[in-house]
């Protein structure tokens, strides 16, 4: 079945009691057991048909045997790395989730696990970074805020050669633009709050493998920790998955139109995008993902005010998050890589005046009008060239 078909038909089509084309919300905390233990399920934290159905189709999307769902992305995250004990390693990319990192330093180093953190697309960095007690590497790609796209295929035949895990997060691509476990990696997670739901209302977390005993060690925590989504979320999650094609198709073409016209813009200095052909991780992209995401970063001309930028669009919405219907436009360095030290910030790359945008599904023409009053009305914007970068 091809992805598009399966969007509508994987999972659970129908229920399987009444036949309604949408799963009902099962919203039981308990089922009644005609016999003892002959009950397909017995208590909703263990499993819920709503629950279940959601789960079906995020494996059948990325191609894996078993999904899981959470609460949140970050419930996800923590449940996967709850498999492992004190005195386990990890390498991890440098510019993973700003939540993930404050879930290691403030909470999984506590419990004795320890991190070297690494730019992913090295891959002699990566090798070099695996001790004896390495358990797995984790990443992101394209990474946030800078879009950096590690070669799946190559970390997961590291990990391979190692003996060690690999754990993908593929919230910032989405299963339309990219499936890992197709590349041999053993765990993709989602903050499906973001692609996945697609509509801004529900915060849910995903994991998929393709592995029988990591699915069983998974399945049990989900149990045991009981971050569970609930029903009435799994429904809306469900909802949302089944127009991703639709949505994505809008976003990617709409990311591209943006970065055309950035790429004429005389106020911006630099764009991150792993479209464009001049990116260095751009041969990588186009081998692994089909289409580049719809996440793009740019940076301002020196004395350009980003929080005025920002401010100053009237339909792409100021705000955190991403892979939302409406355009979101944030600046890392105030909000979402805040709580990162400045320095470690700069190291990184993540300058103060780096801006990111979620491409919405909006008509290409408002957005591009947007952006471009946004410019011009910039002060200072007159001393750099202006002028027409739509009309050019
Ligand atoms: C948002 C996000 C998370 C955390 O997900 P929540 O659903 O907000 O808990 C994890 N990883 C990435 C890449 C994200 O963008």
């Amino acid at each position: 079945m091809e992805f598009e078909t399966k969007l509508i038909h994987a999972g659970v089509s129908e229920d399987k009691y009444t036949g309604a084309t949408s799963i009902p919300i099962y919203m039981a905390s308990t089922f009644h057991q005609e016999k003892v233990g002959e009950t397909e399920y017995e208590y909703s934290r263990s499993g819920n048909p709503t629950r279940d159905a959601v789960e079906k189709l995020i494996a059948d999307l990325e191609n894996g045997n078993d999904g899981f769902a959470f609460s949140s992305g970050s419930a996800a995250i923590n449940t996967v790395f709850s498999m492992f004990s004190v005195g386990d390693h990890f390498v991890i990319g440098n510019d993973v989730y700003g939540g993930t990192f404050r879930l290691i330093n403030t909470v999984l180093k506590r419990f004795g696990m320890t991190f070297t953190v690494v730019d992913t697309r090295d891959l002699a960095a990566v090798e070099n970074a695996i001790q004896d007690n390495t358990k797995a590497i984790y990443l992101e790609t394209p990474t946030n805020p800078l879009l950096h796209v590690t070669d799946i295929a190559k970390v997961a035949q590291i990990a391979k050669e190692h003996g060690v895990l690999s754990i993908i997060d593929n919230t910032f691509a989405s299963p339309y633009v990219q499936r890992p476990l197709e590349q041999g990696v053993d765990i993709v997670i989602h903050s499906a709050s973001k692609y996945l739901g697609g509509h801004s209302d529900v915060i849910a977390g995903l994991v998929v493998t393709n592995d029988q005993k990591l699915a069983e060690q998974i399945g049990y925590l989900q149990n045991s920790i009981g971050s569970i989504l609930a029903p009435q979320e799994s429904w809306i999650l469900q909802r949302g998955i089944k127009t991703l094609a639709l949505r994505m198709r809008a976003h990617l073409s709409n990311t591209k139109k943006v970065f055309d016209y950035l790429s004429k813009q005389p106020l911006v200095s630099k764009i991150y995008y792993p479209g464009d052909p001049n990116n260095p991780d751009h041969e990588v992209a186009k081998k692994q993902m089909d289409g580049f995401g719809a996440m793009i970063s740019f940076e301002l001309k020196d004395g350009l005010d980003p929080k005025e930028f920002v401010e100053g669009l009237h339909l792409v919405t100021l705000a955190e998050s991403l892979g939302a219907l409406e355009s979101l436009i944030e600046i890392p360095a105030l909000m979402t890589h805040g709580a990162i030290p400045r320095e470690t910030r700069l190291e990184n790359g993540i300058k103060d005046e780096l801006i990111r945008l979620s491409v919405g599904v909006e008509d290409p023409k408002d957005l591009l009008l947007d952006l471009e009053q946004g410019f011009a009305n910039l002060k200072g914007s007159q001393d750099h060239v202006r002028n027409g970068a739509l009309d050019s």
